[in-house]
């Protein structure tokens, strides 16, 4: 059987966290739902059942949920052990930060402390331009800063990448805006006032305004992960309830950036896979060049529907386009439970390969090399990853 669980892992896409900032009963975190879920219905989802299985074994207790929860809490009271003992069973090596969440940021150092694996960080674009509305300058020195402010997260503060949350709010339909509209959009924003305004209070117009200018941001920070030959990550499929509109977030609707001369030529990273448009994303991985799919939050998040959505990816993403990712956030156990799980899932799906005839043993450990760690190494050029 083919069996990748001693394999090491990069996550390529998760979040800081500290003990401290946790928010909320396990439950209601392993549902991504911003919305609270009734406990009825948060205690049976598979995930849940399967992190308080593992919990259980971990700390030799009976898989009784008010127990589990008890000793988990006794146990987090020593972080950095508690992290360490999961990290460990699960192998990571390497995190790659999206820092741009949670909001207020995490101390960086702080967490470094609390993890005994590699950390390297991924620019978000979007704390930035909600910085650059607030002071509001003149269209011009906007473009000045917001493109200094790229390209100094990555020669002076070391971020391997970009990520962008734009199909949050305003969907993945991203179109090239000239630079005029995009500045006739930002001035009329800026001078009625509603800039920084929350989208559900802005009128339609600006709405409108508001998404053409993002667009061309985009663009601009896609054009400058060219310049400076690091991978693009862009938010696609699934995410937290109410926020994210899942019709909005197919990676399909990428095809004009995709096919694009000029923007064609950055290293697109899927993240989530597209979820549930797995098939859609590994077309898209199959059929252009730049093309790559992050699996983080469909691992772990569909839980016993990974090892069948790895396959369908499989159907045409080659496997040196796929990278593992967990979008682990506020607690150790999503970045652990992932690991070990995903791990499980995709040994499985290689077996069944192995088992129909389509690739020998030898090339499912090579695949699983590559999704776990190497093509990460490679894309964002990353030191080796040790056993
Ligand atoms: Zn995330």
């Amino acid at each position: 059987m083919i069996d990748l669980s001693h394999y090491s892992v990069v996550d390529g896409h998760c979040h800081p966290f500290l003990p401290e900032r946790e928010r909320g009963e396990l439950d209601q975190l392993l549902n991504l739902s911003t919305i609270p879920i009734p406990r009825l219905h948060s205690e049976n989802i598979i995930l849940y059942r399967k992190v308080m299985m593992e919990l259980a074994r971990v700390l030799g207790c009976p898989l009784r949920l008010d127990e589990i929860l008890r000793r988990r809490r006794e146990e987090y009271a020593r972080p950095a052990e508690y992290i360490g003992r999961l990290f460990e069973e699960a192998k990571i090596d390497t995190l790659l930060l999206d820092t741009g969440y949670p909001r207020p940021p995490i101390p960086l150092e702080e967490f470094r402390r609390l993890v005994r694996c590699r950390v390297r960080c991924i620019y978000r674009l979007e704390p930035l331009i909600s910085r650059l509305f607030q002071s509001a300058p003149p269209f011009d020195e906007l473009l000045e800063r917001y493109e200094e402010a790229l390209e100094s997260a990555v020669r002076d503060k070391g971020h391997v990448g970009f990520k962008s949350v734009i199909a949050y709010g305003f969907g993945l339909r991203i179109q090239r805006v000239e630079e005029g509209s995009a500045r006739e959009a930002y001035e009329r924003l800026r001078d009625e006032g509603v800039l920084t305004l929350p989208l559900r209070r802005k009128s339609p117009r600006a709405v409108r305004d508001e998404k053409t200018l993002r667009n061309y941001l985009v663009c601009r920070g896609i054009e400058k992960s060219i310049d400076l030959d690091v991978p693009f990550q862009i938010h696609t499929g699934i995410g937290d309830s109410p926020y994210i509109d899942l019709r909005e977030a197919n990676p399909l609707h990428l095809f004009d950036v995709i096919r694009d001369e000029e923007l064609g030529k950055a290293k697109i990273v899927l993240v989530h896979a597209g979820y549930p448009y797995v098939e859609e994303a590994g077309f898209l991985a199959n059929n252009y060049p730049n093309v790559y799919i992050d699996l983080s939050e469909m691992i772990p998040f569909i839980g016993p529907g990974m090892r069948e959505k790895i396959l369908q990816l499989l159907y045409m993403s080659p496997t040196t386009k796929i990278l593992y990712g967990s979008d682990g956030y506020n607690i150790p156990e999503i970045f652990w439970i992932s690991a070990i799980w995903g791990k499980q899932a995709l040994s499985e799906a290689l077996q069944e390969l192995v088992e129909s005839g389509a690739i020998d043993e030898d090339y499912a450990y090579k695949a699983g090399r590559l999704i776990l760690w190497e093509n990460a190494v490679r894309l964002y050029k990353l030191p080796p990853v040790g056993l």
